[in-house]
């Protein structure tokens, strides 16, 4: 039965094991996270299908079903696997999104290397996406594809189904026209974008960039620039913007451009947060530090989160404020990286032996200025360490959205509880309530410690019930309806 809805998205929709010999589809039990939210709009439809790829050895005969149909808590629909090769994989994911385009996205002009991209298997990898993807969608279905490893999709789907209602979600940033442009592919991958119905973001000032980009590329004609949502409008967030347009024209298409944060399921991690094991694990870790002051910083080892920024402003502020030695405990914890990947060697390197400095500076017997932990923390024990923390500091250098910061706050039903955010984080531009930081400044970095240090229970709890509503009004449900608002204007072309 073809489907009315076919989501496009790199990662398979389940964890696949192998229990006693057999295969078995194990359901993420967990609702947090991008993957379940997808699935989830499966129930708002007859029949929906999901394309993801899967390593085969010799791709025309992977030995496995390419195609398979899933039944679980949220509902029965196709999954799609390409068969890929371990090199088709490494080259088209770990080398050209990750080494070339995700340093561009996150404007590190630095970091983009060029000279390992092997196009056409970019190229191919897409054509088999968008091959896939046509063959499970039915007449004038949606297709929705996801982040920039997919580029390349809207384009060669118009080609094969003109028929179909495209829509293509960007789970990064996007960089102004003088970043993207670095790319030498920039109109192959604009033309791609400009073959969708509708091109999505977190923030208007991601969908401005891309207008911006497009508009140096291509002849398009560009729809009149309309007020943002006050909501997203936030004095001192370096990534505000005021107004911005809705649409494009290409080749007689329409292109809607559309700006809507990803949330976190609130209501989900608050009965977390609420549970006794919880509410036990948070006083334990509390009983452990004692009278100190707990702050937590959560990320993955990546230069866009700026983990070694971080720990220098903490090196500075327990330099120049030596009544604060003894007082204060942070908790880095720095998820590493896939090891494939070359370019986060060097940061790995550069955290442990920042952390070791900074310990063996200022250590002592029964005191450990930092704590570092470079493995992922299971979500039910992040929840504990949210609980109980006093502050949270999260100051990537460059973020699409950041979810750490919404979890922290969507766990702090008591109402306390500081967050220090980088205004370059997306998140930003809906938290002006958070203490914002500027992680290109010392004094900014510094200075918003010592702030969230020094600051009355009475203003932090003001912030957090400020914050606490606006995650709550722009939660992944919110987020839901907008992306399924935007499907059911589109009109299927006959
Ligand atoms: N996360 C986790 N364990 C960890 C660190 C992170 O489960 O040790 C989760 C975290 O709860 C969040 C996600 O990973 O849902 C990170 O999302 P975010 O948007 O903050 O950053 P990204 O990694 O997508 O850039």
């Amino acid at each position: 039965m073809p489907s009315e809805l076919v989501i496009v998205y790199h990662r398979q929709p389940y964890e696949e094991v192998v229990e006693n010999g057999k295969t078995v589809f194990k359901e993420n039990k967990s609702p947090n996270g991008i993957v379940p939210t997808l699935k989830g709009f499966f129930g708002r439809v007859e029949k929906g299908a999901w394309v993801a790829w899967k390593y085969a050895d010799d791709t025309s005969d992977p030995g496995f079903e390419r195609v398979i149909e899933i039944e679980d808590s949220f509902g029965s629909y196709s999954v799609s696997r390409l068969p890929l090769t371990e090199a088709q994989v490494k080259s088209f994911y770990h080398v050209t999104s990750k080494e070339a385009f995700w340093p561009i996205l996150h404007s590190f002009k630095e970091k983009y290397n060029y000279d390992p991209v092997d196009w056409p298997t970019f190229r191919e990898v897409n054509w088999a996406f968008a091959e896939a993807a046509a063959a499970e969608a039915g007449e004038n279905a949606v297709v929705w594809v996801h982040d920039y490893n997919l580029w390349l999709v809207p384009g060669y789907l118009r080609r094969l189904r003109p028929d179909l209602r495209i829509s293509f979600f960007h789970h990064t940033p996007f960089p102004s026209a003088d970043m993207f442009n670095v790319l030498p592919w920039r109109r192959e991958i604009i033309g791609s974008l400009l073959a969708c119905d509708v091109v999505g973001f977190h923030i208007p000032r991601y969908a401005a960039n891309f207008i911006g980009a497009a508009e140096s590329l291509f002849d398009v004609e560009t729809g009149p620039r309309k007020p943002v949502n006050p909501d997203f409008i936030m004095e001192h967030v370096a990534l505000t913007e005021r107004r911005v347009a809705r649409e494009l024209t290409y080749d007689g298409r329409r292109v809607q451009i559309t700006a809507s944060p990803v949330g976190v399921d609130v209501d989900y991690i608050t009965d977390k947060a609420e549970s006794p094991d919880t509410i036990a694990r948070a006083r334990a870790i509390r009983h452990e530090l004692g009278e100190t002051t707990m702050v937590l910083s959560v990320g993955r080892t990546d230069y866009t989160k700026g983990g070694t920024d971080q720990l220098l402003s903490f090196e500075r502020v327990l330099d120049d404020n030596p009544e604060l030695r003894g007082k204060l405990r942070l908790m880095h914890v720095s998820v590493s990286a896939n090891r494939n990947m070359t370019v986060y060697e060097g940061i790995q390197n550069e955290i442990e032996q920042t952390v070791g400095r900074i310990n063996g500076l200022y250590g002592t017997f029964d005191w450990t200025p930092v704590t570092l932990i470079s493995r992922a923390i299971p979500f039910d024990d992040l929840v504990a360490y949210y609980r109980a923390a006093d502050i949270a500091w999260i100051t990537p250098l460059a973020d699409g959205m950041n979810l750490v910061a919404k979890e922290f706050v969507a766990t702090r039903s008591d109402e306390s509880g500081v967050l220090i955010l980088s205004e370059f984080a997306g998140a930003a531009v809906e938290m002006g309530s958070a203490i914002l930081a500027n992680p290109f400044s010392h004094k900014s970095m510094d200075r918003a410690l010592l702030q969230a240090l020094d600051m009355e229970p009475e203003e932090a709890r003001a912030r957090m019930q400020r914050m606490r509503a606006t995650i709550r009004k722009y939660d992944i449900r919110a987020w839901a309806e907008d992306q399924m608002a935007s499907f059911d204007g589109l009109q299927p072309e006959d």
